[in-house]
């Protein structure tokens, strides 16, 4: 495999370029979903191609090809270089600043002790269709649904600093649902199985059976659900719902293409303009957020990233203040760095490599705290579980999350849930109004397997992760269905 990689590599070199990479990627994927007592659809499919870039003359150029054979390789390279010159011909004065990178060998696979491909779909059905009898056996419950998701992504990646990597990624994700049906009104309730780069060992039956009978009996309490009062309250965010707020108020802010302008459409831009860069107050000092591509079990997690560069930890924001960006070779040089901190993922053989969010996660706390302490000096509040609508400008800044359970707080404990609760914030206002997350045996990764970003689109995947959160002071507002 290596080695049509490699000659396409030379052969860019020899024909003037100042970088070439190549990659040949082998994904696999399957989807199996149900609905009520049957299963409602299985996609299986296997797509495997190479891309080839190239840097000539400060400008890029890419070609990709599903067949990977050494006259196609040497037409894609010819391909990639032609549109690098046209490219060359409108680049910026200055050209591509690409950060230096040492030669890497590395081969690095995810531990996965159950192969998803080699388990019968019989298992898979099993685990779907136990859940969705269970939410069934509820009354309110008019519809029970489900699926489980795998990904294997094998990829080898030479390029011409003389980098030769190889990766073997599995991960695997699961949702189920179940919608309740009221006189006039309908509430759905999910679970979401952590999604993590593991193989089917990670879904337990047991484990799908009794979170499928908590879904379908807080599906039909959401239908007596009392809407939401409007107002500012002290909030409590599950690790889930906070997981999707540090995604869009931290990861996607502190890409550093969309700091630069590279990425605008698709709520592109973002408020973090670079003097914020070890100065800025993002949270307060409770608040410190980690990347970490080396992640045991992490989405984002593949040894190494699309430019050659190994994946690495590092502090996006620690006490309150706002340390770095995540970053491609590309990109490092306008902060001043010499070296990128290898986020620069494709999704595809025919993809180019984009600044995606890293692994991200929000540190626990230091001190012994639970949630039930957490919400104890709650007088009147509401506590956020789960993930729902959200909406969020292109700077990253003023945003709405909902819950897709909301409870209201009452006196330090749990009092009831409420329907149509948004929690409305700007970044900055909502991090620094942070004055409390438990600790470390509270702390829960969550999955986000279709984080959408460039034009046009790819999709990839991270974890994110916390501790139940408390936030003082927050604007709640009603969303859809009040
Ligand atoms: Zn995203």
């Amino acid at each position: 495999m290596f080695d049509l990689l490699r000659q396409a590599c030379d052969l860019a070199r020899r024909r003037g370029c100042e970088f070439a990479d190549a990659r040949y990627l082998d994904i696999r994927r399957q989807r199996v979903s149900s609905r009520d007592r049957a299963l409602s659809g299985c996609n299986d499919s296997d797509d495997r191609g190479f891309g080839v870039r190239v840097l000539y003359r400060g400008a890029w150029g890419f070609a990709s090809s599903p067949r990977f054979e050494a006259g196609e390789v040497e037409r894609v390279v010819g391909l990639a270089l032609e549109i690098a010159r046209a490219s060359a011909a409108a680049a910026r004065a200055a050209g591509v600043q690409w950060a230096p990178e040492p030669a890497l060998r590395l081969d690095y696979r995810s531990s996965c002790e159950q192969d998803p491909f080699a388990v019968a779909l019989e298992d898979k059905a099993d685990l779907l269709l136990a859940a969705n009898e269970v939410m069934l056996q509820n009354k309110s419950v008019k519809r029970a649904q489900g699926y489980l998701l795998f990904k294997r992504i094998r990829r080898w990646y030479v390029n011409s600093d003389g980098s030769e990597l190889h990766s073997d990624v599995t991960s695997s994700e699961s949702v189920i649902w179940a919608i309740a049906v009221g006189d006039d009104d309908f509430q759905e309730r999910n679970w979401k199985a952590p999604s993590s780069s593991r193989g089917f060992e990670s879904f337990r039956r047991q484990e799908f059976v009794e979170q499928a009978e908590r879904v379908a009996a807080e599906a039909e309490e959401k239908l007596s659900a009392r809407l939401a009062p409007e107002g500012n309250f002290d909030i409590v965010t599950d690790s889930e719902n906070l997981s999707l707020t540090i995604h869009e108020s931290v990861g996607h802010a502190t890409e550093l293409d969309r700091v630069m302008g590279y990425e605008v459409s698709l709520a592109g831009g973002s408020f973090l303009t670079r003097d914020k860069k070890g100065e800025f107050r993002y949270g307060s000092d409770q608040v410190t957020l980690m990347a970490d591509n080396t992640l045991e079990h992490g989405l984002a997690t593949q040894g190494f990233d699309d430019d050659g560069v190994p994946g690495q930890r590092w502090a996006i924001v620690r006490d309150g203040i706002f340390q770095a960006y995540g970053s491609g070779r590309e990109f490092a040089h306008y902060v001043g760095e010499e070296r990128s901190r290898g986020c620069c993922r494709a999704d595809h053989w025919s993809s180019i490599p984009i600044v995606r969010i890293p692994n991200l996660f929000l540190m626990p706390g230091k001190n012994r705290l639970d949630p039930e302490e957490l919400l104890a000096d709650i007088e009147h509040g509401f506590y956020f579980e789960g993930m729902d609508s959200f909406s969020i400008d292109q700077w990253r800044l003023n945003f709405q999350f909902g819950g897709n359970a909301v409870w209201e707080i009452r006196n330090g404990k749990k009092a009831g849930m409420v329907k149509a609760a948004l929690y409305q914030s700007s970044t900055p206002s909502f991090w620094n109004a942070c004055d409390a997350t438990c600790d470390e045996s509270h702390w829960r990764a969550h999955g986000i397997m279709n984080c959408g970003k460039g034009d046009p689109m790819q999709i990839a995947q991270m974890t994110h992760g916390a501790a139940p959160t408390r936030f003082r002071n927050i604007r709640i507002c009603r969303g859809r269905d009040a």
